[in-house]
């Protein structure tokens, strides 16, 4: 067995002999609490049925344990100079594959294929925060197989995440998850429990992914232009945001009213279903008009 990194002294000894020093441009805090990571492995619930999918391992902390209780654990670290602190803390272990590459640039369904044999799979990730958003949308837009995602992200993000229409947090990003997710806020996490401690609070949300998007939509890509143009001119009346699609103002004014939306909201008080009605609005304009979507 190798190093237990979940012990801080053992993990600080190990970085040392390593001579490991923390980037901050890859948004290194390494998780030295107890009970933070006790709440990310109850909320993760893998089984030895299950795999795991590790974003950002680190020095291994989360992967040591979720190697304890997975069939089979992936993860993929960016930075090279924790390959050989990874393959002390993960010595051992016959069911864990590292990969040391950057996690947006490697295809997710060559990875997936590890978990073939898996019958749940579970994305854990403590997230290097300078990248969470694409890797949140990779994540979901990617189209793998995954039942939930444990995440570790800065507050702010967290509460995005789950933001009600009309919130001050509520975004594109909220829109974009929760089409595809349920979240659940599991509570706030400090900066003392990371070394280094980041300047940011953090917080443990779970993405339950739904099996069906929670609205339907015939056209996504569509759909997503649509939320990101009213989003985009956060603000701005629908009347105005949604000339951000190419549309006059005669079109959008009829678009929106076959949607059933007044053009005097802003884009950022839309439900999503609100914002799917909008969506086959636009398509069903675009199909009469002959005009290319
Ligand atoms: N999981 C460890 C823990 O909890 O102690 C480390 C978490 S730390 C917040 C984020 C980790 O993600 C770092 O190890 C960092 O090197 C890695 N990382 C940063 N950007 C990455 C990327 N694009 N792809 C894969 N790993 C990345």
């Amino acid at each position: 067995m190798g190093t237990d990194v979940s012990k801080p002294s053992q993990l600080m000894s190990l970085l040392q002999a390593a001579g490991f020093r923390f980037k901050k441009q890859l948004g290194q805090n390494f998780l030295v609490d107890a009970h933070a990571l006790q709440r990310i492995l109850a909320a993760a619930n893998v089984s030895a049925a299950d795999g795991a999918f590790e974003i950002g391992p680190g020095a291994g902390v989360v992967t040591q344990r979720l190697a304890q209780q997975a069939r089979r654990v992936l993860c993929v670290e960016k930075d090279t100079t924790l390959a050989p602190v990874l393959a002390n803390a993960l010595a051992g272990f016959d069911n864990v594959q590292v990969r040391m590459a950057d996690v947006l640039e490697l295809d997710w369904h060559e990875l997936w294929q590890a978990f073939a044999d898996c019958r749940e799979v579970v994305v854990v990730a403590n997230l290097p925060y300078y990248v969470t958003t694409p890797i949140l949308l990779h994540m979901l837009e990617s189209g793998v197989r995954f039942q939930r995602a444990v995440l570790m992200v800065q507050r702010e993000v967290a509460e995005r995440l789950q933001a009600p229409p009309a919130s001050k947090a509520y975004g594109a990003l909220s829109v974009a998850v929760q089409y595809r997710a349920e979240v659940d806020w599991l509570g706030r996490v400090p900066p003392g429990a990371f070394i280094p401690p980041p300047k940011v609070e953090s917080a443990l949300v779970r993405l339950r992914v739904r099996p069906q998007p929670a609205v339907q939509v015939e056209d996504e890509r569509l759909f997503f232009r649509v939320v990101r143009a009213a989003f985009g001119q956060r603000r701005k009346t629908l009347r105005n945001a949604l000339t951000g699609l190419g549309l006059d103002k005669q079109a959008t004014q009829q678009v929106l009213a076959e949607a059933a939306i007044d053009p005097e909201r802003r884009g950022e008080t839309l439900s999503l279903s609100e914002f799917a009605g909008l969506a086959a609005a636009l398509v069903a304009h675009l199909a009469y008009t002959g005009a290319k979507r």
